[in-house]
């Protein structure tokens, strides 16, 4: 009864839905979370003085935490992580009411089906650590990680005492192969060019019964990747990308061909050309501290609006089930069930 309950709250609020939620979640499908949007310090950033982290030091509205998207499948109660970041007690707490019904048996259960880490920086795999027996204490959280990932973690401490301990059960993901997270949802990891210091790089793209996701937080440059972003664009229906800048210079004192991303601006002049529904596709995440897209009354967050793109919030949902009108259907047969 909770459970129905708890579905009908989730699946009734999907009309509030944020920019780029143009299908709402279903109880028939699986769906995407938002559950952290900044690039990898998060945003307020350790120790820094700028307004913008000042300002959400001020106002937790203002905070961003570091990136990661639940694949929640109400069918069946199993749920999937990407990318384990430095916030994960948060966003466990985020994540507890996806799927509704969910019911996790007592003890120290895995938290997630499995965990997906795209890459081994700081804030994309460093929330393994909330597993250890000083926080949760997992009892066998299965994390499914690229087989040079996976060599890193079984290698290196503390990640490799996780592993001997039990409390992560490692195993190996192939590069570019559907594995399936149930009979009609798969991931396949793609690699893409980063600054792979310990480990290789990959984004996902998610299949659901009827729609896909792609979420790429870390790539170089867009051209030093053997696909091309358009074609991606093609094939799915949502595309989390790299938004880690705004635009060049935007880091003062630093060289930013040093840690190379597609700043925004190159983004939307790369894709101004194509279809409306097609920029509509794109959705910025991993943004930095000092990227002023971060705050939506900004100059640089209407340049993404006119764009015809967005950017990430948390706690947005991204349906990967039928259309609108499955949707819409769909919530009609809830009221009429109460
Ligand atoms: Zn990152
Ligand atoms: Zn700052
Ligand atoms: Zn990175």
């Amino acid at each position: 009864m909770r459970a129905t309950a708890a579905a009908l709250v989730l699946f009734g609020l999907a009309g509030c839905a944020a920019p780029g939620d143009d299908v709402p979640p279903t109880p028939d499908a699986p769906y995407a979370v938002v559950l952290g949007t900044a690039q990898d310090a998060g945003i307020p950033q350790i120790a820094c003085p700028c307004d913008r982290c000042a300002a959400a030091r001020e106002d937790s509205a203002a905070r961003r935490l570091v990136t990661s998207v639940l694949i929640a499948d109400p069918r069946s109660g199993r749920r999937f992580l990407l990318d384990a970041s430095p916030d994960l007690a948060e966003q466990v707490e985020r994540a507890r009411p996806h799927p509704p019904g969910r019911r996790p048996p007592p003890g120290r259960p895995p938290l997630f089906d499995a965990i997906f880490p795209t890459h081994a920086h700081a804030g994309h795999y460093t929330g393994l650590l909330e597993l250890g027996n000083e926080a949760y204490g997992a009892d066998g959280q299965r994390v499914v990680a690229t087989p040079r990932m996976a060599a890193f973690l079984r290698a290196n401490d503390p990640w490799r005492f996780l592993v001997e301990r039990g409390f992560v059960v490692l195993e190996e993901l192939p590069l570019e192969t559907e594995i399936a997270l149930a009979d009609d949802l798969t991931l396949e990891a793609l690699p893409v060019p980063h600054r792979d210091e310990h480990s290789d790089t990959v984004a996902f793209v998610v299949r659901g019964p009827a729609r896909a996701l792609l979420y790429l937080p870390d790539i170089d440059k867009w051209d030093r990747w053997d696909r091309r972003l358009e074609d991606i664009l093609a094939d799915v229906d949502v595309a989390l990308v790299d938004g880690t800048f705004f635009a060049d210079g935007e880091i003062p004192g630093r060289a930013m061909d040093q840690i190379p991303h597609p700043f925004i601006e190159e983004t939307i002049a790369r894709l101004k050309a194509l279809p409306e529904d097609v920029r509509a596709k794109v959705v910025f995440t991993h943004l930095n501290h000092t990227n002023p897209a971060a705050d939506p009354a900004s100059d640089a967050a209407r340049t993404v609006r006119e764009a015809g793109m967005a950017v990430a919030e948390e706690g947005q949902t991204f349906g990967l089930g039928g259309g609108a009108t499955r949707a819409r259907e769909s919530a009609g047969e809830h009221r009429g069930a109460r």
